[in-house]
């Protein structure tokens, strides 16, 4: 260990040799100074790392008080002894009061140094506690702001025992800010309360028991949809709780109402959907099979009434043939009307059951080049072609796989109906289209056609649904329908673009490889 480094102020020259003899005895280091003025005093104060200061009773100029004085200005905390001839009571109580550490007898030299000694032990002391105290005081302030600006309440307790050491109850001692917010209840109405008094409602015993076995364990523990309140006011926490020491524990919670609510809302929204989901599934199986039902009846009434109605139809030429002469005007009219609405219905029925096979026929599905599909419905539309003079162009068109004669089908119908559509003695010119696209080929067929207004634009692929008398563009509106259901079936989508008079482009996406919709 150094020695002791002791500031020896004296201003008779004999004394201060005594007293740094005596110390010297003692093991330590000392250096004389002899301080004429206050000045001088403090700049050696300053000046060198004293760990005690021994002086004479009075300097020329000033005295031990005001030495005391001098070294409590400089914050120095260095203990100071006096050594006198002799010292009053008086005087020693003054000097006491001023802070002096001891007083040693000039004929007793032989205590300085132990006096030395425990001054400095002492002041040692002193600043350890200061330091320690100064110490409690940042870590105070700190617990202060972190109270102060936790968004989680927090509250401390202290443990209220019985005679067997079990928690029966705890006391307040700390309430954030947060605290006052989540619970409405401030400060000074829970500081030094017990829990009957913070928690009245039944939720006490739940959190007691809680803690009480936190504090018996010393495992924090995390206690979830902790409902406190009571209805309008209820409130739903997640607290966790820690033990500080054997008698005092620390509560964490925060307000966790509105997420629960929030996520009980979702959850019954949910459950809602699927209950809708599984209707809407009902409702579906329900049309669908009402539509199968359907079908089947429309296959089998056109497939059934045709072989009547061609008998009624034959007959009617029989009849006419045979009564050719005999018949006057009006009934010539009259069988005339009948065989026209015979024919007519012979049409419907014929489309009726190709609307039907085109639903209702199973998909042989092949890789094909569409060319041949348009060529082959081409072919059947030849006679009219020729009789119309109609141009046609044709793209370059994909392989796709499909089911050929679906979509022969579907091109003969959007082709025969831009020969149609078309003002009287204008030459049809018809262009098979092939655009890309980022989800594949766009297919279709374009016209120099009469167009169509953009509100029947949908509604022309429903069955039965056309825009003229039959007196000026023969039909039964089917055609359409037939496409839309072939394109359907291969998972695709069926669309005109269309502007009066401009003409039509009938456009459209096949998907084979989706799922196709069996309608
Ligand atoms: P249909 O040809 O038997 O009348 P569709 O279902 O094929 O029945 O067509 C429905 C209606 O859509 C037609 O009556 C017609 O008014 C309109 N339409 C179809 N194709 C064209 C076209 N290329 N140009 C103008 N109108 C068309």
């Amino acid at each position: 260990m150094e020695p002791l480094r002791a500031l020896v102020l004296d201003h008779d020259l004999d004394d201060a040799e005594l007293t740094i003899r005596s110390l010297k005895q003692g093991g330590m280091a000392a250096e004389w100074l002899q301080a004429e003025t206050p000045a001088s005093f403090s700049e050696a104060l300053q000046g060198g790392d004293w760990d005690v200061i021994v002086t004479g009773l009075s300097q020329s100029r000033f005295d031990a008080v005001a030495a005391l004085r001098l070294v409590k200005e400089s914050r120095r905390e260095i203990p100071l002894i006096v050594v006198a001839g002799s010292i009053d009571e008086e005087l020693a109580a003054a000097l006491l009061r001023a802070g002096a550490a001891d007083f040693v007898s000039r004929s007793r030299m032989a205590q300085l140094a132990p006096a030395v000694e425990r001054a400095v032990r002492e002041a040692r002391q002193c600043r350890e506690k200061h330091r320690a105290e100064e110490e409690i005081q940042v870590l105070a302030e700190r617990w202060r702001l972190l109270l102060e600006h936790a968004l989680d309440g927090v509250a401390l307790y202290q443990a209220i025992r019985d005679s067997q050491g079990c928690l029966t109850d705890f006391r307040c001692l700390e309430w954030n800010r947060a605290a006052e917010g989540i619970l409405g209840r401030g400060r000074d109405k829970v500081l030094g309360r017990t829990s009957r008094e913070i928690f009245p409602g039944p939720e006490r015993k739940r959190l007691l028991s809680h803690c009480a076995r936190m504090m018996a364990t010393g495992i924090s523990d995390l206690i979830e949809d902790f409902s406190i309140g009571r209805q309008e006011q209820e409130k739903i926490l997640d607290i966790s709780c820690f033990r500080l020491d054997a008698e005092h524990f620390v509560t964490l919670f925060r307000d966790v109402t509105e997420r629960k609510r929030t996520a009980e809302g979702l959850r019954q929204f949910a459950e809602e959907v699927a209950r809708v989901n599984r209707n809407l599934e009902q409702v579906n199986a329900e049309i669908e099979r009402r539509n199968r039902e359907l079908e089947e009846f429309t296959h089998v009434a056109s497939h059934d009434m045709q072989e009547p109605l061609r008998k009624i139809a034959s007959f009617g030429d029989l009849l006419a043939r045979a009564l050719r002469d005999k018949l006057d005007s009006r009934s010539s009219q009259y069988l005339a009307l009948m065989q026209d609405g015979a024919r007519r219905l012979q049409t419907l029925l014929r489309d009726l059951l190709t609307m039907s096979r085109a639903g209702r026929a199973p998909l042989r599905i092949e890789t094909k080049p569409l060319e041949e599909c348009v060529r082959a419905a081409l072919e059947l539309l030849s006679a009219r072609i020729q009789e119309t003079g109609a141009v046609i162009h044709l793209d370059p068109l994909p392989s796709l796989p499909v089911d050929a004669t679906q979509i022969c089908q579907l091109y003969q119908n959007l082709i025969s109906n831009a020969l149609k559509f078309r003002p009287a003695e204008a030459v049809p010119e018809i262009s098979i289209t092939c655009e890309d696209s980022p989800d594949g080929p766009v297919l279709g067929v374009a016209d120099n056609g009469i167009g169509i207004e953009p509100e029947y634009q949908e509604k022309i692929f429903e069955a039965f649904q056309r825009l003229h008398p039959r007196e000026t563009y023969e039909g039964s509106g089917i055609g359409l329908a037939v496409c839309r259901k072939v394109v359907g079936r291969h998972g695709g989508r069926i669309w005109v673009e269309s502007r009066p008079v401009a003409g039509s482009h009938f456009k459209f996406v096949l998907n084979p490889n989706g799922r196709a919709e069996e309608n």
